[in-house]
């Protein structure tokens, strides 16, 4: 039988300007930045990990952020926008807001499922998504940003197709999602109990540009699965179907594996368990630079080649907020 996912673990992307990312993620939109570290595969760049309190998953957003990276292209092949989840009665309060700080959104969505999208600082597109049976997830609660109107986690990722076949194949026999609807060249698939950080949108557009991953564009989407022994069993599942999956890797809060589904949007199935606290105190999440044991030794070098980021420290906690 083939394995389920319960929906979305999280999204990565690239960003550019590291200050810029954690002032946009951090402040503008209120998360919660619960990791400070590098790029495991590429350890002279950040990897910032932005969520709620605890960074469950399901509400992380995460990047990489790249001083002078060199501008993407939105496309076929890529995931290009990532929704969060917001409270039905807020888009009003977040147009306004987003207005303050000189981010122009503009409201879309379907009949029922109002939206409000926009750019982030170096161009990836995002939206704020008012899903209609709403979101019992708890907010990360800001000066800025109050609990109210806060963003609950992620609602949906659009991956933008040529050609929808072997792409909604592989969503509804590779992870377990389920058909839900279409709306124009909308198709719907949701996992789990459908509502939102379950849902996928697949946009069929045959004549777009095939989408260049590079700065404002995500570079993959992760999928949630319960455990190691899970994940070992479904990366079997996706070899025999003859998907080109990679090693289990051990992304210190997680494990992971990677593939590129037909379509050639990146998929990576991450473990639930571990979690941000496992090398330091809930409390301090994000406040310093973590760094992987194998990485350790070569901490000095590290930081010292890694610009300067306005973090929270324990005299300062609020230096996050501001
Ligand atoms: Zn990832």
């Amino acid at each position: 039988m083939a394995i389920k996912t319960d929906g979305l673990h999280h999204v990565t992307a690239i960003g550019g300007n590291p200050r810029r990312n954690v002032d946009f993620y951090a402040r503008t939109l209120g998360l919660r930045l619960v990791k400070t570290t590098v790029n495991f595969d590429d350890p002279g760049v950040y990897h910032l990990y932005y969520g709620d309190a605890e960074g469950t998953p399901g509400t992380l957003m995460t990047l990489f952020p790249w001083d002078g990276v060199t501008p993407g292209r939105h496309g076929t092949g890529q995931a290009t926008t990532t929704s969060f989840s917001v409270p039905e009665l807020s888009l009003g309060w977040w147009e306004e807001h987003l207005k303050r700080v000189g981010v122009e959104s503009t409201r879309n969505g379907s009949p029922g499922e109002e939206a409000l999208t926009f750019l982030d600082p170096d161009g990836l597109r995002l939206s704020l998504v008012a899903h209609p049976q709403g979101d019992p997830r708890d907010p990360w609660d800001t000066p800025l940003v109050p609990a109210e109107y806060a963003i609950r986690g992620l609602h949906s990722v659009t991956m933008q197709v040529a050609k929808e076949d072997a792409s909604a194949d592989m969503l509804t026999d590779g992870l377990g999602l389920r058909f839900v609807g279409e709306h124009g060249d909308r198709l719907r698939f949701a996992a789990g109990d459908g509502g939102p950080g379950t849902l996928v949108d697949v946009l069929v557009t045959p004549n777009a540009p095939r989408g260049l991953v590079a700065g404002g564009t995500v570079h993959h989407v992760a999928w949630r699965v319960p455990d190691d022994a899970t994940q070992r069993a479904w990366r079997d599942e996706l070899i025999d179907r003859g998907m080109n999956v990679t090693e289990i890797l051990d992304r210190r809060y997680f494990h992971s594996i990677y593939f590129r589904e037909p379509g050639g949007t990146l998929f990576e199935v991450a473990t639930d368990d571990i979690g941000f606290d496992v090398d330091e105190p809930l409390l301090e999440l994000g406040r310093a630079l973590k760094l992987p044991p194998w990485l350790e030794p070569r901490r000095d070098q590290i930081q010292n080649a890694l610009p300067r980021l306005n973090l929270p420290t324990e005299n300062n906690p609020e230096a996050q907020r501001v």
